[in-house]
């Protein structure tokens, strides 16, 4: 590794230190005691050297991109061109003694070149800016920039060199020329650098050798012969130290921000010319015929002008853009915001906004339409599939709505239709209950809907219509779905008492107000007790004993099912395990807990069956679940579970067959163990009145139930048992065990102890 370029610095700074202290020497002593003048020539030509070495030792030190890279080979060669031709300087100076010598050709032409490559190098770094319309917009400033810095430079330092009475030699004010002309472009190239390859602050002090050419120009047009040594000796070994300096800042360089090109600049260079302009206007002797170089500064001025006339309209341009794409991006911001980006239909928000514009002004009228069922379509056919058929709804909906409503989805399944009068509004509601009557989506589904119906005066609140509407559309539900209600006072009411009971029964779980009673569940022919069913009561402080249908589905919907349902299995288990060591294995073989949808998609429920079981010490076997066929029939993940439990041991049991969608392909991917054949075919089952459809048909779903689970090898229990009539036509059916009030109604588990201890005193007697 090469020494660092720090020790270049210092030598540079001293050669300027010393040129300096020489000059001024030489002036104080007024040129005698100081040696040759010549001397002042020498330290131009070894502090450029030394920028040189910097600049070297800088490319061996640190790996440059290659932009950078050429920058800097160029500039070094930049500096050994300037040492050499100022060498060949010095070398005149101390030939031709005390007269101050021209510069030789062959030393111009080595500095000319000097300042070409770094010109070259300059402009080849690159700028940052990538679009072809961003470099042409830079461009145009640069060169605004350009001309007004150029301007200044012409007007007030080579201007006069030129028309000095004693005029410069041409090699001389080329190199002056090259020099300002560098000093020109190096200003305005850095002030748009906005970061690369080449480090900002480095390229900052490169450019400002330029600056120190211009000082020489100066010097020179202000002293005369007399300003060109303090050149030779201060300003000019600056720029060695100047770009000494500039490769220690590149070696230190380290990922700068990015910043955007001065702005300001043309606007500079606008205010900079305009001081030319001004000295030619009020100092008559630049202007007038003939005189040219006047001319020139007021036609570089026009330039420039026109050239910011143009830059105004390429911003001008690009701001009617901006605030066209602005504006634009606005509406898309607000189009978000107000519609439901599946759909593309208006959401919540945007539905409230117009409802309320629409109450102000008149009547209105709101459709609410809930899919009925659509969580089952999700879960069986998957998002995509319910993805498509909301879309596809949407449409039927707005076809429906035509001019007489605006539609919106609210959320999920549930969309809304604002139309004026009632009457739109029930033409509106027909046309969907039509439109859904044939299969819609690409997939040919066929949805029903449920939709509520509520009209409002002007002056109405919004939320209290919709209120109506969302009340009339669960009334709608509450018919059997599938058809279109409208609001009538009162509706709202059982809405109101269900939300009542979510908060009831969480209280009640708290206080531990639930019961389970037992149902014995009998061998047909002997009237033994084989089982029992576990079904939950609720000890209502006020209301006494609530049965289940009139809180399981609050319970369902509000999730509080889990832990219910929790709690009957962890006691129902408690109680068999109890009963199974008073009375032994042959006394009492299975109970059997209801098991609820919900509680099949909570993920720790078989965990919780185990624990039950290995906590109260009942084996599997002994435990049965009932599920509905409609429970069952909840996907993939669903029948995981009751695949797992069936593996445990836990029997599984079909409750209410026959009243769901049963089917023979069910039965065989469903590991159930028992059948229970539901009620209503129990009901009237004994009648026998051949020819009455009814029982007919009672009879014939009894007998194909029996033979069906004979065939699969599957036990069934009878329910709702009501009479001796009814137990004998089963048995002649086939069936053996059975359910009822007339084998035993559900009652407390000491009853049911009470009737094990009497079954087993015959047996024991026996
Ligand atoms: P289910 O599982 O079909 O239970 C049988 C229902 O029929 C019980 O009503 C029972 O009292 C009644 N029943 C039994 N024999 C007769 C009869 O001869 N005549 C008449 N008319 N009814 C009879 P219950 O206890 O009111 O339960 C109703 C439903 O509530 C149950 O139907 C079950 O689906 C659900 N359920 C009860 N307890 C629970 C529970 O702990 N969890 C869950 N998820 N559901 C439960
Ligand atoms: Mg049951
Ligand atoms: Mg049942």
């Amino acid at each position: 590794m090469t020494a660092p370029p720090r020790r270049f610095v210092i030598s540079a700074g001293i050669v300027v230190l010393l040129g300096t202290l020489w000059y001024l020497l030489w002036v104080a002593t007024g040129g005698s005691h100081m040696g040759p003048v010549a001397i002042g020539y020498l330290f131009m030509p070894v502090a450029m050297g030394i920028g040189g070495l910097a600049v070297r030792a800088l490319r061996r030190a640190v790996p440059l991109a290659p932009a950078g890279r050429r920058f800097w080979l160029l500039l070094e060669a930049c500096c050994y061109l300037f040492s050499s031709g100022f060498t060949l300087l010095a070398v005149d100076a101390f030939r031709f003694g005390p007269e101050l010598p021209d510069m030789p050709p062959a030393g111009a032409v080595l500095i000319g070149s000097g300042v070409l490559l770094a010109m070259w190098g300059v402009i080849q770094v690159p700028v940052g800016v990538t679009t072809w319309y961003e470099r042409g917009k830079q461009w145009l400033d640069r060169m605004i920039a350009l001309l007004g810095c150029s301007t200044v430079l012409w007007h007030f330092g080579i201007s006069p060199m030129v028309l000095a009475p004693e005029p410069w030699t041409t090699s001389a004010l080329s190199v002056l020329l090259l020099a300002c002309a560098f000093a020109a472009g190096s200003i305005t190239k850095v002030s748009y650098i906005a970061g690369g390859p080449v480090d900002r602050r480095a390229m900052r002090l490169v450019a400002t050798t330029g600056l120190a050419a211009a000082a020489v120009a100066l010097l020179s047009v202000l002293g005369g012969y007399d300003g060109i040594l303090p050149g030779q000796t201060v300003c000019m070994p600056v720029c060695g130290l100047l770009i000494a300096l500039g490769a220690r800042r590149q070696q230190a360089a380290t990922d700068a921000p990015k910043r955007s090109g001065n702005i300001w600049l043309p606007y500079l260079a606008v205010l900079a010319v305009d001081v030319p302009v001004a000295d030619v206007l009020f100092r008559s002797e630049h202007w007038g015929p003939g005189r040219w170089e006047g001319r020139l500064v007021v036609l570089a001025a026009v330039v420039v002008t026109a050239l910011v006339a143009l830059r105004q309209f390429v911003v001008f341009r690009e701001n009617m853009r901006l605030l066209r794409e602005r504006k634009a991006s606005e509406a898309r911001l607000r189009h978000e915001a107000t519609h439901d980006p599946l759909t593309g239909l208006a959401n919540r928000a945007l539905f409230k906004e117009r409802l309320e514009t629409a109450l102000g002004e008149g009547e209105a009228t709101v459709l609410l339409v809930d899919l009925d069922d659509f969580k089952t379509v999700n879960d069986s056919l998957g998002h995509d599939v319910g993805d498509a058929l909301l879309v596809a709804f949407a449409g039927a909906l707005c076809d429906a709505a035509g001019e007489d409503g605006e539609v919106a989805r609210l959320a999920g399944d549930e969309f809304a239709v604002l139309t004026g009068t009632p009457e739109a509004g029930e033409c509106v509601a027909e046309r969907i209950m039509a439109a859904t009557a044939l299969p819609i989506s690409t997939h040919r589904l066929l949805v029903h809907v449920s939709a509520g119906l509520a009209s409002a005066l002007p002056g109405t609140v919004p939320s209290q219509l919709l209120r109506d509407a969302d009340a009339a559309m669960h009334a709608a539900k509450q018919r059997g779905k599938a058809n279109w209600v409208r609001y009538a006072s009162g509706m709202e009411q059982p809405a109101q008492a269900h939300a009542r009971l979510g908060g009831d029964l969480r209280r009640a779980l708290d206080a531990g107000e639930f019961r389970v009673v037992y149902q014995p569940i009998v061998g047909l022919a002997d009237g033994r007790v084989l089982g029992a069913e576990a079904l939950v009561r609720w000890a209502h402080p006020e209301r006494g004993l609530v049965s289940p249908a009139d809180f399981i589905p609050a319970a369902e919907r509000t999730g509080l099912i889990v832990p219910l349902g929790r709690y009957v299995l962890r006691e129902t288990c408690r109680q068999a395990a109890e009963w199974l060591a008073e009375f032994g294995p042959d006394a009492f073989s299975k109970v059997a807990p209801n098991v609820s949808v919900r509680q099949l998609h909570d993920p720790d429920f078989v965990a919780d069956v185990r624990a039950a079981l290995a906590d109260t010490g009942l084996p599997p076997e002994r435990l049965v679940l009932e599920l509905t066929e409609s429970a069952v029939l909840r996907g993939q993940q669903v029948l995981r579970v009751l695949h797992e439990l069936h593996d445990m041991g836990v029997r599984l049991a079909l409750d209410d067959f026959g009243t769901g969608e049963s089917s023979l392909s069910l039965l065989r991917s469903f590991p159930a163990a028992i059948v229970k054949l539901d009620k209503s075919f129990v009901d009237g089952i004994e009648i026998d009145e051949p020819g009455t459809p009814a029982a007919d048909a009672r009879q014939a779903v009894a007998r194909a139930v029996v033979q069906l689970a004979d065939a699969l090898g599957l036990d069934t229990v009878a329910e709702g048992i009501e009479n001796q009539e009814q137990v004998d036509r089963l048995l002649r059916l086939g069936y053996t065990v059975g359910q009822g009030y007339h084998l035993g109604r559900p009652g407390s588990a000491a009853d049911l102890t009470a009737r094990l201890a009497a079954q087993r005193a015959p047996a024991a007697a026996a």
